[in-house]
C-alpha cells in the first residue's frame, strides 16, 4: 500500500488537514504500506515556500514521516505537458476562450432540468467546442478543454472505481459511471489553465501514478471529481487506484472548514500549548 497527503501550500494547515493526513497515515502503517507527502504547488500565484516550511513542520510535530524529498508539482512540469499532448494527439482537447462571465451568461437560459454546476464548477456549455477536432500542434498559453463526449467514446469498458470509504450520499463499494453521467453532469472539463499549465485533475493522475499510489485517502468534497480521474488514468493508460473518501471536519456551525479558517490552523492550536494528541481528539481519532 502507498498512500499520499498532498496539500498545496497556499494557507495554514488546519484541522481538516491533519485529520485527512493522520487517517491516511494511519491507515497505511496499519497495512505496513509508505505514506508519502506531496506538494501540491502548482499554482504558483498563491503557492509560498514558507507556507510548505509550516506545514511539513506541522505535520512532524502531528507525528508522521514519509520519506524525502518529497515530490513538487512545480518540478515535474514537463510530466503534465507529456500528458496534455497525448490527449491532444487523441483529438480529445480544445482550446477554450470563455470567461466564467461567458460561461454564465450562456448558461442563463438552462435546459430544463439540466444541472448548473457539476465536480469542476458550471457545467461548461460548449461554446468554444469544435465539431472536428483541433489538428497541428498543441497551442501553448491557454485554456483547454477536454471534450467529453469524445473522450467517453474512446473507453472500451464502462468507467468504474473502487470506493471504501464513502462519498456524500453513502455511494460505496464499485462506483461507476456512465458516458450520459459524464456528459450531463461533468462536461468539458479544464485540464489546461493559461495562467498554470495543467490543471489540478490532469496533475493529481499524473502525480499518483508517477508515485505509484495504490491508495487515496482525501476528503469527501473529491468523491465526485473522481469520476474525472478514473477517466483521465483510463485515456492515458495509468492505473485507477483504490479511492477512500472520508467525512469533512465542520466548524461548530456544520460548515467545512476552508484553508483560509485560521481560527483552526494547528499553528494556533500549538502556540496554545495543545498536545498532538489532543489535536487526535479534536478530530476523532
Ligand atoms: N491539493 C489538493 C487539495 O488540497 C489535493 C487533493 C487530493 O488529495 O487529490 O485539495
Amino acid at each position: 500500500m502507498r498512500s499520499r497527503f498532498a496539500p498545496s501550500p497556499t494557507g495554514p494547515l488546519h484541522l481538516g488537514h491533519a485529520y485527512s493526513a493522520l487517517l491516511a497515515s494511519d491507515m497505511t502503517r496499519a497495512a505496513g504500506g509508505t505514506f508519502l507527502l506531496r506538494i501540491d504547488d502548482l499554482d504558483q500565484s498563491r503557492a509560498r515556500p514558507e507556507w510548505e516550511v509550516q506545514l511539513k513542520d506541522d505535520l512532524h510535530w502531528l507525528g508522521l514521516d514519509w520519506p524525502e524529498p518529497c515530490r513538487r508539482e512545480s518540478e515535474h512540469l514537463g510530466e503534465y505537458e507529456a500528458a496534455l499532448d497525448r490527449l491532444w494527439q487523441m483529438g480529445l482537447l480544445y482550446p477554450c476562450t470563455c470567461t466564467r462571465r461567458d460561461i454564465r451568461e450562456a448558461l442563463s437560459a438552462p435546459q430544463e432540468g439540466a444541472p448548473l454546476t457539476g465536480p469542476d464548477g458550471l457545467i461548461y456549455p460548449g461554446t468554444c467546442r469544435p465539431d472536428t477536432p483541433p489538428t497541428g500542434p498543441r497551442p501553448q498559453d491557454v485554456t483547454l478543454r477536454l471534450d467529453m463526449a469524445r473522450a467517453c467514446a474512446k473507453l472500451t469498458a464502462p468507467l468504474t472505481f473502487a470506493e471504501t470509504g464513502a462519498g456524500p450520499d453513502g455511494q460505496s463499494g464499485t462506483i461507476s459511471a456512465s458516458n450520459d453521467e459524464m456528459i450531463r453532469d461533468i462536461g468539458d472539463v479544464v485540464v489546461a489553465r493559461r495562467d498554470m499549465g495543467a490543471s489540478y485533475h490532469l496533475a493529481v493522475v499524473v502525480d499518483d501514478a508517477a508515485q505509484a499510489i495504490t491508495h487515496v485517502i482525501r476528503g469527501r468534497d473529491l468523491f465526485d471529481a473522481t469520476r474525472i480521474h478514473a477517466l483521465l488514468q483510463r485515456l492515458l493508460d495509468l492505473p485507477t487506484p483504490v479511492y477512500h473518501h472520508h467525512r469533512l471536519i465542520r466548524d461548530e456551525h456544520g460548515k467545512r472548514l476552508a484553508k483560509r479558517d485560521d481560527a483552526r490552523a494547528i499553528a494556533l492550536y500549538r502556540s496554545e500549548g495543545k498536545s498532538p494528541q489532543q489535536i487526535r481528539a479534536m478530530v476523532g481519532l
